[in-house]
């Protein structure tokens, strides 16, 4: 069941998210278990393979270039560090890793070879791949799939009404677009919200319908909380009360039972007990390690701490899904099929000077 039929209309999930706490929590807490192992929860790592000066205006984001941020641009990083990052991060239990690029958009040039590198290479390590990578074609989305990609990440962040009041240098439409490109590839779809932007909660209800109305909705549904960055427009908003993180947890368990529900930014923020409730409401996952792309998170320490005390056990990879897996990547291939005729046609091209000797040229003066 990846929608429950009872909550399909805007005015049953607003009442549903409205009920009394405790007794959304409950119904939460049912539907999660006759879909998941609730004591089962993910953990993921989320990973900046290259950060900042990104050309977008997206409100809550200290990577746009055109906003004062303390965050440093760095350029995409090598494949190698990628995956020492990523065996770190599997050694302190993550069977997830994420990597988040600045980009408006993919493009098809060498830095996209590399992620595919970084794909296959991670896939490798058997961990579940998911990649954020911006606004990418049909092309695009089938050579990740190819390279071995579990899940892309595209977050249509709040309402289609809202949309426009955090972002204005793209359409709600295009991030639809994108989501449907990861389908039509075969990817799954991981795509949710930030709450706590200045939305109201009609536009969080309007972010659950829009996953509602699609033919396939996302088998992974991120719920943010913002984290409020010094300057960027939405530095000053309040923050979020913890319960309405949890509301907005429980309302999505509900909505759609199959797919994981992750809390993900804006843990720092609250406490190991409203965490637990979340747990409790349905969460399956979370983005563990000290940095969530730029914004800080809890220390892995801390959440190990924290499993231990609740009773979690880390999600292994792959229990939702099968593993990709890893093919050649037909344009990589081809790239090196022609430096190595290029490298052959210059050897040959050697050897044939070899035997030549120059012709004498006299000169008079
Ligand atoms: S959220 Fe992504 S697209 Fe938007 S400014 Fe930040 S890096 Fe760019």
């Amino acid at each position: 069941m990846k929608v429950n039929p009872a909550y399909k209309t805007k005015e049953s999930l607003l009442e549903l998210y409205n009920k009394p706490l405790l007794e959304l929590v409950f119904e939460a807490a049912t539907v999660h278990r006759q879909f998941h192992n609730p004591r089962e929860v993910q953990m993921s790592s989320l990973l900046s393979i290259k950060t900042g000066g990104c050309p977008e205006d997206c409100g809550y984001c200290p990577q746009a270039a055109r906003y004062h941020t303390d965050v440093e641009a760095h350029k995409l990083m090598t494949v190698e560090s990628v995956v020492e990052q990523a065996k770190n991060a599997k050694a302190n239990g993550s069977s997830r890793l994420c990597m988040g690029a600045a980009w408006r958009e993919v493009r098809d040039n060498r830095d996209f070879d590399t992620v595919i590198e970084m794909v296959q290479a991670v896939n490798d390590l058997n961990m579940e791949v998911c990649c954020t990578l911006g606004m990418m074609n049909e092309d695009q989305a089938k050579r990740l799939k190819n390279a071995g990609l579990f899940a892309y990440n595209h977050n249509l962040d709040s309402s289609r009404e809202f949309y426009g009041d955090v972002i204005s240098t793209r359409e709600y439409e295009d991030r639809l677009n994108t989501i449907e490109n990861a389908r039509k590839a075969g990817i799954t779809v991981c795509s949710g919200g930030i709450i706590g932007m200045g939305e109201a909660i009609e536009d969080r209800i309007g972010l659950l319908m829009s996953y509602m109305e699609m033919e396939n909705p996302p088998e992974s549904i991120p719920i943010n909380a913002l984290v409020a960055v010094e300057g960027t427009p939405l530095e000053d908003q309040k923050p979020i009360e913890q319960w309405e993180m949890i509301r907005m947890v429980a309302t999505t368990r509900i909505a759609f039972p199959e797919a994981v529900v992750r809390l993900s930014a804006g843990r720092t923020k609250m406490s190991m007990e409203g965490q637990a409730l979340c747990f409790m409401a349905g969460a399956g996952s979370i983005f563990a390690g000290d940095k969530l792309l730029t914004t800080p998170n809890p220390e892995f320490n801390e959440d190990k701490e924290m499993f231990a005390v609740l009773g979690l056990i880390p999600k292994e990879a792959f229990a939702d899904g099968e593993k990709p897996v890893s093919q050649p990547d037909p344009v990589i291939e081809a790239k090196k099929e022609q430096a190595a005729q290029r490298a052959k046609e210059l050897a040959e091209a050697k050897t044939a000077s070899e035997g030549f000797t120059p012709r004498k040229v006299t000169t008079f003066s």
